[in-house]
């Protein structure tokens, strides 16, 4: 250990999230990782989050990260993200889907801010099911494809959204699509959108049938397979009409995609590394048994098109690495190929080797991950040597 309060390395062990979407072997196939009930891998997290902390080894005791963290601050994080975030500012995962999860949108700052203080005020239990900001923070999303991962990100062009609608014909919303027609723009979007939220009963039933009988005459296209695909993990659900909403796509691995404020968005199949600000706060549009709040969903749901050139989020390319821009200060996020680098932090960070091993070095410290495996690397840590046998996703953050 050097002069510092922390060693510059320090080796991760990390908790997995067994939410009933999780894939059960995709942890196992692509890292080794064992899975010894059976029972679905969901998410890897990697961060200090309180409902799931990573822990490390600290002259021979394990700790959580989070505690380590408050021992030594400064050290960890830095001086500068200290002062604006508190804590560690970002979650690292590896998210692992078999099933799709919830159609969901995340607030912006400032609607978290304002939420999470009316719902405080109001006395809302953080836990009662119909509790929308567990905290004032906004949740920026990352995804990088480590096998083809299907997804839903942001609305469709209007033209293309009612064409989807005129070529299914559903006689029991006929008059809502005719509505949509009449008012191409924000406003009819979202009015289309509302009124989809909330059909009931026969109406909703009838409609359904319909879609899912096109659906199934039209298994060679991706949005109706995925209708059918869907309709069998969340039967009679409303987000069954959300692939005609949202477009749909299939990031390849190596691919990332970025899902902004306000945006709804959708994560159905595949396995990825997550990286997202440090928040819990999720309004459900669909594909969920649990509570939907419309009005407030509504309320942070930006209804305007995703042109289709910006689903995919392009990398910045500096030799042979690639940065991932995103416009939010809470997380970086890159991807460095095999090879020598030679790197300087410039917060915390966290190394998720991809897929061999990796040898962090400074000075005489050192320390080995093996593929599937993460390290933390304290802000003040500076200068160090990566030597890496595969990719390695390094996160961070700027202040
Ligand atoms: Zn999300």
């Amino acid at each position: 250990m050097s002069s510092r309060d922390l060693p510059s390395f320090l080796l991760m062990q990390n908790p997995i999230q067994g939410y009933d979407w999780g894939s059960h072997d995709s942890l196992t196939t692509l890292f080794g990782i064992p899975n010894p009930t059976g029972k679905p891998q969901a998410e890897l997290w990697m961060g200090a989050h309180p409902n799931g902390c990573s822990e490390v080894t600290l002259m021979g005791s394990t700790q959580k990260l989070s505690v380590v963290i408050d021992t030594a601050p400064a050290t960890a994080l830095g001086e500068a993200t200290v002062t604006r975030f508190g804590s560690l500012p970002f979650l690292f995962k590896v998210l692992c889907a078999e099933k799709a999860l919830s159609i969901q949108v995340h607030p912006s700052k400032a609607q978290a801010e304002a939420g999470f203080a009316k719902e405080e005020a109001a006395g809302i239990d953080p836990k009662a099911g119909n509790r929308n900001y567990k905290d004032p923070n906004h949740k920026p999303e990352l995804v990088f494809a480590l096998t083809p991962y299907q997804a839903m990100n942001g609305f469709r062009a209007i033209p293309a959204i009612l064409a989807l609608f005129e070529r299914v014909k559903l006689a029991a919303i006929a008059d809502l699509v005719a509505a949509f027609v009449a008012n191409q723009n924000e406003a009819g979007l979202q009015h289309f959108f509302h009124q989809l939220l909330i059909l009931q009963g026969a109406r909703k039933e009838d409609a359904l049938a319909g879609l899912l009988a096109y659906a199934a005459a039209h298994q060679d296209e991706e949005t109706f397979a995925l209708i059918t695909n869907l309709a069998a993990q969340y039967p009679g659900d409303v987000g069954l009409f959300s692939p005609l909403l949202l477009s749909v796509v299939t990031l390849q691995p190596g691919q990332a995609m970025f899902l902004d404020a306000c945006t709804p968005h959708a994560y159905v199949r595949g396995t990825g590394l997550e990286i997202m600000a440090n928040s819990d706060n999720v309004l459900r549009a669909g594909l969920t048994p649990k509570y939907i709040d419309v009005a407030e969903l509504l309320d942070c749901t930006r209804c305007l098109p995703k042109p289709d050139d910006q689903i995919l989020l392009a990398p910045r390319v500096e030799g042979a690495v690639q940065h991932f821009d995103v416009p939010v200060p809470d997380f970086t996020f890159s991807v460095y190929p095999a090879g020598e680098h030679q790197l300087t932090t410039a917060s915390a960070e966290i190394l998720f080797a991809i897929d061999g091993t990796v040898t962090l070095k400074q000075g005489d410290e050192m320390l080995r991950l093996e593929k599937g495996q993460s390290a933390f690397v304290p802000a003040a840590t500076g200068h160090y040597q990566l030597l890496a046998e595969g990719r390695v996703a390094r996160a961070g953050n700027r202040c």
